[in-house]
């Protein structure tokens, strides 16, 4: 079986091709195409707009396509960025940027009202027709100032609840084990063995 990501996000085509480990399934990306769909993200919920890009791709390539679609809900921002993440502090979608907007709104909130969660929502849509989602939530809170160089977008400024280390002093695997993406990849993987 043949399956394209809809995403052009390194991070989470990393992430996402460590998580699925299913036999016989060959992973695609935007790299092994010429021509790429480009969706605009017009949902107003991470589940439209997952829908939104899996259904673009799937329909233009004509195979399955699995699509993410997430975000950070920071709680004293009464859920922002959420899902608008990507493009917090611009529509060039910097992450730098976009840390530096949120530890600037953030500044003077102290730890324990910083709580925030990361949320994914994954959709995989298939030619036949066929469409399934899953959602996976990881808990913490937003540090004052970055720590560690791994994963992408907020991880430096994302702890994890339980952990000492941030979200990008994680390797890919323990990432994954915990966070949103891991257990929305661990339900939808679950999905595509019982299909
Ligand atoms: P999307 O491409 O619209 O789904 O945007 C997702 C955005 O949410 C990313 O660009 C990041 O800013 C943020 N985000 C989602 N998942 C993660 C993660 O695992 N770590 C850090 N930031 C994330």
């Amino acid at each position: 079986m043949e399956l394209v990501l809809a995403t052009r996000n390194k991070g989470k085509i990393r992430e996402i091709r460590d998580a699925l480990h299913v036999p016989g399934l060959l992973i695609r990306t935007y790299e092994d195409f010429g021509e790429w769909p480009e969706v605009e993200e017009t949902g107003e919920t991470l589940e439209e707009n997952a829908l939104l890009k899996a259904n673009m791709l799937c329909g233009g390539l004509g195979m399955p396509a699995l699509a993410d679609d997430s975000g950070l809900m920071v709680d004293a921002l009464d859920g922002r960025p959420g899902a608008r993440s990507s493009r917090y502090a611009g529509p060039e979608g910097d992450p730098e940027r976009n840390m530096d907007r949120l530890l600037e709104e953030l500044e003077g909130v102290p730890p324990e009202l910083r709580t925030a969660r990361f949320v994914c929502v994954l959709a995989l849509v298939t030619p036949e027709g066929e469409s399934f989602l899953t959602r996976g939530e990881c808990e913490g809170r937003i540090l004052e100032r970055r720590r560690g160089g791994g994963g992408f977008g907020y991880d430096p400024v994302f702890l994890p609840e339980g952990f000492e280390r941030s979200m990008a002093e994680l390797d890919v695997e323990e990432k994954n084990s915990i966070s949103h993406r891991g257990r929305a990849m661990a339900a939808m993987r679950e999905l595509m063995e019982t299909a």
